[in-house]
């Protein structure tokens, strides 16, 4: 098969780029190991993802934004820091950011289910992408005139260029010979929905206690009973994460409560409970011959500053627009010069938050005395520091 770009790995981002690419006049094709049914229904993962202001405008252009129910598009108003057993945080407000909401949370196979139905509509009236599922790829190849995938089913499919989508592991990127640097935080999140008695004032907490991390992130009330619901996110040694996610629900909810010291009351387990193990991956490059990497194939970011699908779709509308431009001017989409500013653009944008969370994550982790001391000492000065809690508001909006 022969089409212009081939996109590995149909996640949100894959399906973004896809769908950003829909009606440019380009041949796509998409190759997904995961089976059609599995794309067009995903499950339930755990993930509330917090969108920037920026994220959600990009989703409305790609028509995936009014395909959301409205219920499962949650405010952020505020975001709140907490260190060790202290009441005291430093807050963001949304009025430091000039706009009613810091962002949004929506589940992450909802902006999945998404984008998939936003694709087809896309691909209903443009007929220009080949979606191929339960299909991996199993070898790479680039020269200068053009580059192919193969397929693991022996299949070849031949492209001016190949984007790697295919998540923070990426085999793909692996195949094409670029390094990455991978760090293992040693560290697992444990996510699930939970209902609480407190309410939650639509206020994001990233509460750094001593030998655990937790947070809060406030959803809409529970449909059908209407009480408060957030996602909780506890962050442990992985063995430790192991032992509490094997929890039975009662004993569960039990144990989240005191570890949020009882500041939301009484809570109950309202979903299935999902554990990631941490690890932060930046490649030495994004772009290679004839190649591309987005999406957590490009930045692998720790979750705790929540900008990995906000850096995905910053990479989406980055090479998105190189791409179109250049085959509206007649250029080779492929081509170095149009690779390398993306290149260039997508590591200013990203290099500063991934080092700055390694850097907070690192801190906020330990827990000797004077480190204590330390996250105590930044947290109060920054609570006073105007601009440093604008330029967090500012980033939590995009
Ligand atoms: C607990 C948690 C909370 C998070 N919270 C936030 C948040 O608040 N805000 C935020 O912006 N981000 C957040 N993120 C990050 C966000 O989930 C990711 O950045 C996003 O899912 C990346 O999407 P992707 O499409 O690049 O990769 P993925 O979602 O990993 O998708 C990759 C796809 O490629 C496919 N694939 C892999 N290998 C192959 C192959 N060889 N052949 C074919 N297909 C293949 C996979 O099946 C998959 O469908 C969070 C992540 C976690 C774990």
């Amino acid at each position: 098969m022969q089409a212009d770009i081939v996109i590995v790995g149909a996640g949100p981002v894959g399906l973004c780029l896809a769908r950003a690419l829909s009606g440019a006049g380009l041949k796509i094709a998409m190759v997904e190991q995961q089976s059609l049914a599995d794309i067009g229904e995903p499950q339930f993962d755990g993930r509330e993802i917090a969108l920037t202001q920026k994220s959600v405008r990009m989703m409305r252009r790609f028509g995936l934004w009014d395909l959301i129910d409205p219920h499962a598009r949650a405010p952020l108003r505020s975001a709140r820091v907490f260190n060790g057993p202290s009441p005291g945080a430093l807050e963001i407000g949304h009025d430091l950011s000039g706009h009613t909401e810091l962002g949004w949370l929506v589940s992450n196979h909802l902006i999945r289910k998404a984008a998939y139905e936003a694709l087809l509509q896309s691909t209903a009236e443009h007929g220009d992408v080949t979606l191929l599922a339960a299909r991996k790829v199993s070898a790479v190849k680039a020269d200068d005139a053009l580059a192919s995938v193969t397929l693991e089913s022996g299949e070849t499919l031949s492209a001016k260029l190949i984007v790697a989508a295919d998540s923070r592991f990426s085999s793909t990127r692996k195949m094409m010979g670029i390094a990455a640097n991978l760090h293992d935080f040693g560290r697992a999140m444990l996510v699930c929905r939970m209902t609480h008695e407190a309410p939650h004032e639509h206020a994001a907490w990233e509460w750094f206690g001593y030998g655990q991390t937790l947070a809060l992130l406030p959803m809409n009330a529970e449909r059908s009973t209407n009480a408060h619901q957030s996602s909780v996110v506890l962050t442990l040694p992985v063995g430790q994460v192991n032992e509490v996610a094997a929890l039975e629900p009662e004993a569960f909810a039990r144990h989240i409560e005191d570890r949020f010291m009882h500041r939301l009351g009484a809570m109950t387990l309202a979903s299935t409970r999902h554990v990631y193990p941490l690890v932060a991956v930046y490649p030495e490059r994004f772009v290679g011959k004839r190649f591309a990497a987005v999406g957590d194939a490009a930045v692998g970011m720790h979750p705790v500053t929540a900008h990995g699908f906000n850096f995905g779709l910053l990479g989406v509308e980055n090479l998105g627009k190189r791409i179109i431009d250049a085959h509206k001017s007649g250029f080779d989409i492929g081509a170095p010069s149009v690779l390398q500013g993306y290149e260039t653009q997508h590591r200013r944008a990203t290099k500063p938050l991934y080092l700055a969370t390694r850097f907070i994550t690192d801190v906020y982790t330990n827990n000797t005395a004077p480190a204590k001391l330390a996250r105590d000492f930044m947290l109060r000065a920054a609570s006073k520091l105007m601009p440093f809690k604008k330029a967090i508001a500012a980033s939590l909006t995009g």
